[in-house]
């Protein structure tokens, strides 16, 4: 979907509007790739802008931390929120400085969180927070128990009112600067994961779980 359809007056793309996505799929394809989001909300009249690792499930984004983080306290007690999340794709190198620019995928959305209660919930979105991580994890690592699931706040945030912008593709160099002898193109950029490194002195001698080496050449020992 294009356009300003699904928009509202605060989500409404105005520069490069053009850019702007409103429909569920856009959204949650950009939110369900991002690892990290950055959480603004007003602290004592001062802005803060917070990172922090989330999920989404469904029609919410879930996040969580320590029971005496500032932010998720802020937040619990009805502070409003916007949460920004993005994906770099590019780097776009014109000819002129001017237009020099970069290819992404970001979401911002505007809300309120509340907190979630003990229970199958909480269990979801911790595990949700995991398999994003890493599928297969949640499985094979050990269950939080009740002193941790306690002392671990977890917020969702209603993805009521959001937008995604998305800029693909070459540079929008002036006609003038056809000629201009400058290198010009896109320097992709991916987020890829590395080869698993143990911790000094773990002893394992059976094979390494497929989940941390899929999509990743063969080691030695696999
Ligand atoms: C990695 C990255 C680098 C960028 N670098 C620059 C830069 O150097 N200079 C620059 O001018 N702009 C840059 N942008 C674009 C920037 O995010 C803004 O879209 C742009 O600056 C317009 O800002 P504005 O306040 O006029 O937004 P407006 O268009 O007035 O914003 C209105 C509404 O549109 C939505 N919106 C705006 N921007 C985004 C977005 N990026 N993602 C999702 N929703 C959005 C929000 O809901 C917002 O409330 C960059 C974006 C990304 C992701």
């Amino acid at each position: 979907m294009t356009g300003a359809e699904g928009s509202t007056p605060l989500t409404r793309v105005r520069r490069m509007p053009e850019r702007g996505h409103y429909d569920r799929d856009a959204i949650d394809a950009i939110l369900d790739e991002a690892i990290v989001c950055h959480l603004s909300w007003i602290y004592q009249e001062q802005p803060v802008v917070i990172p922090t690792l989330f999920a989404r499930v469904d029609d919410h984004i879930y996040f969580h931390g320590s029971s005496g983080s500032r932010t998720l306290k802020g937040l619990r007690a009805g502070a409003r929120v916007c949460l920004e999340c993005t994906l770099i794709d590019g780097l776009v190198l014109a000819r002129s400085i001017f237009h020099h620019s970069i290819n992404y995928r970001s979401v911002v959305v505007y809300g309120s969180a509340s907190e979630i209660a003990e229970g199958d919930e909480k269990l979801a979105a911790l595990k949700a927070f995991t398999e994003k991580l890493l599928p297969g994890r949640w499985a094979d690592a050990r269950s939080p128990n009740d002193k941790e699931l306690r002392q671990t706040t977890i917020l969702r945030l209603p993805i009521d009112e959001a937008s995604a912008k998305v800029r693909t593709g070459d540079p929008g160099d002036e006609e003038a600067d056809a000629d201009y002898p400058a290198w010009t193109g896109i320097i992709p950029i991916e987020v890829t994961r590395g080869t698993p490194r143990p911790i000094e002195g773990l002893e394992w001698e059976d094979p390494l779980p497929d989940y941390l080496t899929e999509g990743l050449p063969r080691l030695p020992n696999t």
